[in-house]
């Protein structure tokens, strides 16, 4: 199958606001081996827009996926361009209509006439509900035209009304179609802990150029990522994406993390859901990061306890109970001082576990023997306390990244059962 991703804004025309929906829908739509032909932006204006949907359709692709400008407002145009383009008239959707005066009633605000034009659909389309906000989506599925799906602007909206209403039913396109199509099937599979040269050494004989399936490598924020691209059929492309999963599984062990979407967070998230483990965190050099990624995780309420953020040491010995002594004679940046963090947060907060970070973030402040780069993190639980010493890359962000990205993987490996760091 064929898509073309229109998406709809002065703002995205004009470059203010970086198109992320559409490389999102495209890598939604390239995951189920659906080919992206083209992406097409147009401001808010109706007769461009109604040139490009008529030119699209012109070009028989299997799918038409629009976002953007299904707001109430005059320069939201996407569905009166769209009944142009189809030459249909615009009707009010009466269920619409109920789910917008519900929407309205329930956060006690009154609902104005043009809130009310978003309940208008061209009359061969369907409306679609809209989870995170008031614009419903619309759908419209005629014999011998492309499909065309519209979605709202707002990057939330668009994915929850993707992957709840419009995914499944591409799906059931896809696999209604020719059975003898070719896909190419791309699957990330995330590591952490190991560097991306090493995990090419390991997969070499799987890396080799223009192969089918290919596999490659990426880095982003310390996370490497296999990249695999399986062209066949459905059924060829899946087994063989399986076959490099298990390979990349088997060499790479407890470094792999989770797949495509997935973050160290969410894989966390799951262990110390099962676990009904709880958490707590005491931050020096990564100043609440640890704690705001851990909170990413719808959820994390579930474990994550209390985080503290004792920057100075003043803090660490009121907050956390480090001893003075302990400052004076290691200095706060000490594996004695990350341990203590660690003791004393899980001691006051009550937790399974607690994670520390104390380091040197730079780019000023480093010595000879306390480089900018160098935290040590420590991971306290009942059955003792472990401390690891890193040097990570010198450059504050990238410190400060890795220290909490490698607390978090601490903890995880810990829980896997593995050591692969102490
Ligand atoms: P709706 O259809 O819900 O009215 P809209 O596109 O008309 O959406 P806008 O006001 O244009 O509404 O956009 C709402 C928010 O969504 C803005 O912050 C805008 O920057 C963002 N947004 C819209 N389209 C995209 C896109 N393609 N990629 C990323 N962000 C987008
Ligand atoms: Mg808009």
């Amino acid at each position: 199958m064929r898509a073309v991703i229109l998406s709809i804004g002065d703002e995205l025309a004009a470059g203010l606001t970086v198109n992320t929906n559409a490389s999102w829908l495209a890598q939604q739509l390239t995951a189920v081996g659906i080919r992206v032909d083209a992406h097409l932006t147009v401001g808010d204006a109706l007769l461009p827009i109604v040139d490009a949907v008529r030119a699209t359709l012109e070009q028989r692709p299997d799918l038409l996926l629009i976002s953007g400008g299904l707001g109430p407002t005059d320069d939201d145009l996407t569905r009166q361009a769209l009944a142009d383009a189809l030459q249909e008239p615009l009707v009010e959707d009466p269920e619409a209509v109920i789910f917008l005066e519900r929407w309205f009633a329930q956060k006690k605000r009154v609902m104005s006439p043009s809130n009310r034009l978003q309940a208008q659909r061209p009359v061969s389309a369907v409306c679609i509900e809209n989870t995170a906000g008031t614009a419903p989506g619309l759908r419209i599925q005629k014999e011998d035209q492309p499909a065309i799906f519209v979605m709202p602007g707002v990057p939330q909206e668009m994915k929850e009304m993707f992957t709840l209403s419009i995914l499944p039913r591409i799906q059931t396109l896809a696999d209604a179609s020719d059975d003898g199509r070719i896909v190419t099937l791309v699957t990330k599979i995330n590591t952490f802990g190991i560097g991306e040269s090493l995990v090419g050494e390991r997969l070499k004989d799987l890396m080799v150029r223009g192969a089918n399936p290919s596999v490659g490598t990426t880095v982003h924020e310390g996370v490497v990522s296999v990249r695999i691209y399986a062209t066949g059929t459905p059924a060829d492309a899946q087994a063989m994406t399986d076959h490099v999963r298990l390979q990349v599984n088997e060499r790479l062990g407890e470094m792999v993390f989770g797949e495509n979407e997935e973050t160290l967070e969410t894989g966390l998230a799951g262990l110390l859901n099962a676990g009904r483990y709880t958490l707590a965190t005491a931050e020096s050099c990564t100043g609440g990061l640890l704690a705001k990624l851990l909170t990413d995780t719808p959820g994390s309420s579930g474990y994550f306890a209390r985080g503290w953020v004792t920057y100075a040491n003043d803090s660490k010995q009121d907050e956390l109970g480090v001893p003075q002594a302990l400052l004076a004679e290691h200095g706060a940046v000490s594996e004695e001082v990350a341990r203590a963090m660690a003791d004393g947060a899980r001691k006051l907060a009550r937790t399974d576990f607690a994670l520390s970070t104390t380091g040197i973030a730079g780019p000023t402040g480093g010595t000879a023997t306390k480089p900018v780069g160098l935290v040590y993190i420590a991971l306290a639980s009942a059955q003792g306390t472990w401390v690891r010493e890193f040097n990570f890359p010198r450059e504050r962000a990238a410190i400060r990244q890795r220290a909490s990205h490698m607390a978090i993987a601490l903890l995880r490996w810990r829980l896997l059962g593995h050591d692969p760091a102490w």
